[in-house]
């Protein structure tokens, strides 16, 4: 049977202490306990269905951790109070000093700067790798490797990471596959494709609104009970909880991200074909000549397209900050990074969300200092957007 992520979330009955149709949210960090003997159980971990405080689960949290996993198809899921913290935790929950981390080269930057420039103060080392370049994936591998570690579709380069081959040679190694589906929920569902873990910024797509940011991790309960081990689980210590009154927000908003990510994968196809009639310069993986095309088609849920980022590319940034005040001006929407929001958004790739990765590195990876990505917003007539880009570039003599 298909995998239907959607229908997974719809068919979890989450009802508050009311049969409240939203989940109560819960605003208190402790819990009391009616014998003393119960709270013991509760530390040990042997007593079910118990809370003793919000660092370590809140259950409000836990109606949201519960609709992602369920989105995943994942045992279990923990909830973050932002993307990196979902990120930094699972590293540091699989990776101690002297060990060793493959990843992807093209990915966020503010991952990108953890692993280049935190991790090596803890003895931690980490080669960067094309992602889609499987035998330069395989000739990385060493003894002490510990994980793979990429995005679904990568940031801001938008490649396609083939996760199913991936995971085959994380398997073969008994290494872990972690990935970064940020860009792409509900088209991908990398645990279905043998992803050992899966993590998120809610921040973007899933919240959807720009009004707060947050994190998951969705994993095989193993995993998320060690991460949340009063001993020594990574979220436990380090402490990056997500505030229960935005899970219940968020979880309000996991419930219409199908229909969201429909119009932005739809928007963002309707500019991909304009682009090409214009003999632009763009990456959208949703065209044929793509080169992760055939890749994200195997393995995509065609019910949501190919997604709303799509970039362009103008050679320069002066190029670029012209092109991108013109729009802001015109009112296609705002210059700002992030994505997901029911506005586009633009920004300067290299100068912003991927200003962390050296330029170096920003050449290796193929990023063009003109690089403009957009996240396409919920805009009703696109074609009406598309003009007002069009005066833009006619202004600027692009095309
Ligand atoms: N992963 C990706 C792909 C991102 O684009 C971002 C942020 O831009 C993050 C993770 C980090 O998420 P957060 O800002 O919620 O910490």
């Amino acid at each position: 049977m298909k995998f239907d992520a959607v229908s997974n979330v719809f068919d979890l009955l989450q009802f508050g202490e009311f049969g409240d149709v939203n989940p109560s949210i819960t605003d208190s960090a402790t819990y009391t306990f009616m014998q003393a003997k119960t709270m013991t159980e509760t530390f040990e971990g042997t007593a079910e269905g118990c809370f003793l405080y919000s660092r370590h689960w809140n259950p409000s949290n836990k109606f949201l951790a519960d609709a992602l996993a369920a989105m995943e198809g994942t045992e279990s899921a923990w909830v973050t109070g932002s993307g990196m913290g979902a990120i930094t935790c699972t590293i540091l929950q699989i990776c101690k000093s002297g060990d060793h981390i493959i990843s992807s080269r093209t990915i966020y930057g503010g991952a990108f700067a953890f692993m280049q420039n935190w991790l090596p103060k803890y003895n931690i080392e980490v080669t960067f790798v094309d992602p889609t370049n499987l035998d330069e994936v395989k000739a990385a591998i060493k003894p002490n490797t510990k994980m793979i570690y990429t995005e679904t579709m990568t940031n801001p380069l938008l490649q396609i990471s083939d996760i199913p081959a991936l995971a085959s040679i994380a398997d073969n190694n008994g290494i872990k596959l972690v990935v970064d589906n940020t860009f792409t929920p509900l088209m991908v569902a990398p645990a279905q494709l043998g992803a050992h873990i899966v993590v998120y910024s809610l921040t973007k797509f899933i919240n959807g609104k720009n009004d707060c940011v947050g994190g998951a991790i969705c994993a095989p309960a193993e995993f998320i009970n060690a991460l949340s081990n009063v001993n020594d689980g990574t979220a436990m210590l380090l402490g990056p909880v997500l505030d229960p009154l935005r899970s219940s927000s968020i979880l309000k908003n996991l419930h219409t991200l199908h229909i969201r990510m429909q119009k932005h994968s739809q928007n963002a196809m309707y500019l991909a074909e304009r682009f090409r009639e214009n003999n632009l310069t763009f990456l959208y993986p949703g065209m044929s000549d793509h080169q992760g095309h055939t890749v994200l088609k195997k393995m995509m849920n065609p019910d949501f397209g190919f997604g709303g980022m799509i970039a362009i590319d103008l050679k320069t940034a002066e190029k670029a900050s012209a092109f991108m005040e013109l729009m802001e001006n015109k009112g296609v929407g705002y210059l700002a990074v992030s994505l997901g929001y029911f506005k586009t958004l633009f920004s300067n790739s290299g100068k912003s969300t991927s200003s962390e990765v050296p330029e170096e590195e920003q050449q290796k990876m193929g990023l063009s200092a003109g690089l403009v990505r957009f996240s396409m917003g919920l805009d009703h007539d696109i074609e009406r957007t598309w003009q007002k880009i069009k005066s833009c570039l006619v202004e600027l003599k692009i095309i």
